[in-house]
């Protein structure tokens, strides 16, 4: 069986064929970490789980190397630290900021069953990788210094006579168009609207650096020179897989791709991008304005994160996604019945027919569709398939603990009154076994009588 993935490069589902079977290497990006990551953010995190474990499991634990990064030095992280700790000196306030919120992030996504990548890079870590490759930019005529800036011209990009990618092939734009289409009110010290920044000088109080290139004042990485950097340090100068939102194709994964090109001579970056679609909140784009805007720390105060977690793959990741509360009602019930049917049982190996689905472009819907055959036929390869996308971390009955701990319901009421409707029915009192039965249900509480005697759980 061999794993296909889509590519948004060449636009195509292609074999995947690694660099190195003993090394595969894939990089996402991660969190800029200012503020509680929103259910949006947990799509990249979900997805790309989904692949890493895949390709755990195809090539072996030891064999993958999963890179997703942290951005820890940002505008908005500045402005968010001067707002909330407006007493502390700028850099201690960042760091408190970015410190909870990091903290805030690995909580978020941990409940939601992802495993934590091979590494973890900060930017602020990396800053000397960030001046090499500006440095080297430089030196090619990529790059160029103004006003305490360094600047990356992707005219410079197309017009070398190389075997560099065009500036633009990612995002299918031309750059001809760019030009024509920029604003007018373009920052005095860029030659062309279409250059981006790769340093600038910081404000004071801000956090800054030696400056690479020459530039005597102190200053501080743009964004995208900074995955660029954690890439190389992290996996080289070209690797396997490049993931993240479609939002990132451009300018941000356009720019990553001309910095490392450009640096290091490569035709290409990633031998694949691929990136999850968009996600809607109730058929409404999520925004702070519209007021449906809902951070992954809400949502687990009200369900597991395995709810979370299988309303995500319900949909193929390079769909968007509409994200309502009637799909995380069926995604929970779904879950009681696989936690059910497949939690304490010796998990077998991962079932083909989910499997193929999975080799196909990561296909959950397909995958999860067979979950569903495997309930009657083969309940060891359901807990194994299960487990391999992620769920299963909990036994039955710590399953249906948390949703009585949740429900509010106390399991010694409920035993209290099913012993006294049992008595009822023994007596023929059918009136009182029917009200007992009424007050369970309206506690959440349904019961199922079979001759073994009678089971309860909370509904959904
Ligand atoms: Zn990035």
């Amino acid at each position: 069986m061999e794993l296909r993935l889509y590519d948004t490069l060449s636009r195509e589902k292609r074999t995947f064929v690694p660099l190195d079977a003993n090394n595969v290497r894939m990089y996402v990006c991660g969190p800029t970490v200012y503020d509680f990551a929103h259910i949006g953010n947990a799509r990249p995190v979900i997805v790309f789980d989904v692949l890493f474990r895949l390709l755990r499991h195809l090539y072996g634990e030891a064999h993958v190397k999963y890179v997703r990064n942290i951005t820890d030095v940002d505008d908005k992280i500045n402005d968010r630290a001067a707002r909330d700790f407006p007493g502390l000196p700028l850099n201690e306030a960042i760091r408190k900021v970015t410190e909870q919120t990091g903290k805030q992030f690995h909580a978020d996504v941990d409940a939601l069953g992802a495993l934590r990548p091979s590494v973890e890079p900060r930017a602020t870590e990396h800053i000397g990788e960030m001046r090499e490759i500006i440095e080297r930019l430089v030196a090619g005529g990529f790059a160029y210094v103004a006003e305490d800036h360094v600047l990356f011209s992707p005219q410079a990009m197309n017009a070398a006579n190389s075997t560099l990618p065009r500036y633009g092939a990612l995002s299918k734009r031309s750059l001809d168009e760019m030009i024509a289409g920029a604003r007018v009110d373009v920052a005095p010290y860029k030659r062309d609207a279409t250059d981006f920044v790769l340093w600038k000088p910081s404000k004071p109080g801000e956090p800054s650096w030696p400056s690479p290139a020459g530039i005597a004042a102190p200053g501080r990485p743009g964004w995208h020179v900074e995955c660029s950097a954690m890439a190389w340090k992290h996996l080289g100068e070209y690797f396997d897989i490049h993931g993240g939102g479609i939002d990132l194709v451009f300018p941000h994964h356009e720019n990553e791709v001309a910095q490392t090109c450009c640096a290091f001579h490569q035709e290409r970056m990633a031998n694949y991008w691929m990136h999850n679609g968009f996600l809607q909140v109730e058929g409404e784009k999520m925004s702070k304005s519209l007021g449906n805007f809902v951070t992954i720390h809400e949502l687990l105060a009200d369900w597991p994160g395995e709810v979370l977690r299988l309303n995500m793959l319900k949909t193929h990741y390079h769909s968007p996604i509409d994200w309502t509360m009637k799909s995380l009602e069926e995604s929970a019930r779904t879950l009681d019945d696989w936690y059910r049917a497949a939690a304490d049982v010796e998990p077998g190996k991962p079932a083909a027919s989910v499997l193929e689905p999975l080799l196909d472009d990561l296909n959950t819907p397909l995958a999860i569709a067979a979950l569903h055959g495997l309930r009657g036929s083969d309940v060891n390869g359901l807990a194994a398939s299960l487990r391999l996308l992620g769920f299963l971390s909990e036994s039955a009955a710590q399953w249906e603990g948390r949703k009585q701990q949740a429900s509010g319901v106390d399991a010694k009421d409920v035993e209290r009154l099913i012993s006294e409707r049992t008595a009822a029915r023994a007596r023929k009192d059918f009136k009182e076994s029917d009200r007992i039965r009424d007050e369970l249900a309206a506690m959440g509480v349904t019961i199922k009588d079979s001759k073994d005697g009678t089971t309860w759980e909370i509904a959904r």
